[in-house]
């Protein structure tokens, strides 16, 4: 077995496809959960790093 390029063929699965909520391909199809927005958790995934830092000095 060779390590490097070839080995990259066994990514032709995809990990996240679209999501319902949110629209990005960020829906985890093993866990069924959606990476960006935590779909189908109600409330949507938000985290205080997330925000914007622009005011911060
Ligand atoms: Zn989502």
């Amino acid at each position: 077995m060779t390590k490097g390029t070839p080995s990259m063929g066994k990514f032709n699965k995809p990990i996240h496809i679209r999501c319902r909520r949110c629209g990005r391909r960020s829906f985890h199809t093993a866990k069924r959960r959606c990476a960006h927005c935590g779909f189908p958790n109600p409330k949507w995934r938000k985290y205080d790093w997330l925000k914007p830092k622009k005011l911060l000095r």
